[in-house]
């Protein structure tokens, strides 16, 4: 059984791959950060934790598009 949010479980680790020669792949790597950021843009949930999504934002706001 899978732990979810808020279970008293202790959580699932998915090793990281980092050895596998998709792990380098630009574009993969390009594909997945702007998934996880448009999950975060719509979640903030941690906005006030850490300084990374007033750095994402200001990030994108200072670029034209
Ligand atoms: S909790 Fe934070 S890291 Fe997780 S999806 Fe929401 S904004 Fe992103």
């Amino acid at each position: 059984m899978t732990s979810r949010e808020g279970s008293l479980d202790a959580p699932t680790r998915h090793p990281i791959a980092w050895r596998d020669d998709v792990f380098y792949d630009a574009a993969k790597l390009d594909a997945e950060m702007r998934r996880v950021f448009d999950i975060c843009l719509g979640c903030r949930r941690c906005f006030h934790l850490c300084d990374y999504l007033p750095r994402l934002f200001d990030l994108i706001d200072s670029k034209p598009s």
